[in-house]
Order: structure tokens, then C-alpha cells, then sequence
């Protein structure tokens, strides 16, 4: 085994929090499952090997019986509703976007309201109602809308801003999108991740998020995965949470 040399300022920063006697929360959110395969698995393989709770962003329309079955022994994983169908209405030289207003509004809405109804009714006992809006982007006309069909949160990426609902998002995408489009060097995702803890340290309380998508993982992404609950799974500075504890 290596000695993970880039993982010891996470190392050092957590130290801090252990000897200040805090813990510092986070949680986890996978996205754009829809059956089962091969990458679920062993995403999941990982939840139940270091025990901690994971959020899975399901896309609500092509999704179904298989999915369901496969989750249903998953006592650690809770379901959100990704989208509908996750397809991109945006002009093809704007940023990708299903929740947008390149449509009728009361057309986006009556899908996310299908989908909150879809999810709910296919996981009754691992839902969460919390909305994780594709490509992390909604038009912000939609979201004092999402209340009325039940939903109690949403979760997009970066710090959390005011908005007409509570936002619950994520802070750390382990992937390169723009570049190999493989997982980002450990060290990098370690920089990222230690600053978002020094944030919380200096008194926000919002909870970070790891951001992560199965379907695309390379051996990069996958390590960091597993090395990052190795490093934190035990850690009395580390709280691993259910993201229906961050939602009131
Ligand atoms: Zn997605």
C-alpha cells in the first residue's frame, strides 16, 4: 500500500477538528442511476463495506422495477429524483440544462411532479424528497413552485445560497468533465475538499457534499472513492450522514 501522500493534508485538517473536539458533516451523492449494473454495484459494494449512508439521484422516467429491487436491501441508500428524463433542452452553445424555461414552465413542472409521485411510490421507504436538478442547473422561476408537489429540498453544487427552497448541495465533483473526463487527481480533490472544511471549521454550518456518477467512473475516480472512506469512515472528526438529516 502506498502511503497516500497526498492525502495528508485531509489528514492534518481533520486532526484539527479532532482536537477541537468537532465533527465535521458530510454526505454522499451519486447520480444518473437508473438500473442496475455493474458500476452500482460496486458503488454500493463500498457503502456497505465502510457502512455509510449514500444518496442516489435516480432519473425518475426511464427507471423501474429492477432498479428498485436491486435497492431494496440497501438499507444505507436513500433515493432523490434526478430530472425526468435528463435530456437537455438548452441551445446547443448553452450550458445543458432539462430544468430550464426552453419549455412551457407548467410542462417542466408536471414532469417534476411525475417524478417526486414516481420515486416516492416505487420507495416508499428509502425516499427523500429532496429535487437534484440535472447537470446541476433550474431556472430559478421553478423552485417556489416545487413545494406544492412535496418536495422539501433541492441539491445543486457549490455553497448553498438563500433560495425560496432550502438547498442541500454538494461541494467536491470527483470527476474532470472539461478535461480526461476521468476522475481528478487526488490531490486535487484532497485541496478542494480540506478548503471546504476549513470553510465549515470558521462557523458554516451547511454539510459538504462528495458529488460522484457510477456510470463514468475510471480506476481514478474509484480510488479516490474508496480511499476517501478509508481515510474518514472511522474518523472521530467525520460524520457521515443521511441527507433526510439535513432536511426539515
Ligand atoms: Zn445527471
Amino acid at each position: 500500500m502506498s502511503d497516500r501522500a497526498e492525502w495528508q493534508p485531509l489528514r492534518d485538517e481533520l486532526r484539527r477538528w479532532a482536537d477541537a473536539g468537532r465533527k465535521a458533516q458530510l454526505w454522499f451523492r451519486d447520480d444518473d442511476a437508473i438500473e442496475p449494473t455493474d458500476a452500482l454495484d460496486r458503488l454500493l459494494a463500498l457503502s456497505k463495506d465502510f457502512d455509510l449512508p449514500m444518496t442516489l439521484a435516480v432519473i425518475p422516467a426511464p427507471t423501474g422495477q429492477p432498479l428498485v429491487e436491486r435497492l431494496l436491501p440497501e438499507k444505507r441508500v436513500t433515493v432523490t429524483v434526478h430530472g425526468w428524463t435528463h435530456r437537455n433542452y438548452a441551445p446547443d452553445e448553452a450550458k445543458k440544462q432539462e430544468l430550464g424555461l426552453h419549455r412551457p414552465q407548467a410542462v417542466v413542472l408536471d414532469e417534476l411532479r411525475e417524478g417526486f409521485d414516481k420515486l416516492k411510490g416505487l420507495y416508499p421507504g428509502q425516499f427523500a424528497p429532496m429535487l437534484v436538478p440535472p447537470w446541476n442547473r433550474i431556472d430559478k422561476a421553478l423552485l417556489p413552485e416545487l413545494a406544492a408537489f412535496g418536495y422539501r429540498a433541492v441539491s445543486v453544487y457549490g455553497l448553498a445560497k438563500p433560495r425560496p427552497i432550502p438547498l442541500v448541495n454538494t461541494h467536491v465533483d470527483i470527476m474532470d468533465w472539461h478535461g480526461t473526463r476521468g476522475g481528478r487527481p487526488h490531490a486535487e480533490l484532497v485541496e478542494l475538499l480540506v478548503g471546504e472544511l476549513r470553510n465549515r471549521f470558521e462557523g458554516n454550518e451547511e454539510p459538504i457534499g462528495i458529488l460522484t456518477h457510477h456510470l463514468v467512473h475510471d480506476t481514478l475516480a474509484w480510488s479516490f472513492i474508496e480511499t476517501l472512506f478509508d481515510e474518514t469512515a472511522a474518523h472521530a472528526a467525520v460524520d457521515w450522514r443521511p441527507v433526510g438529516d439535513f432536511m426539515n
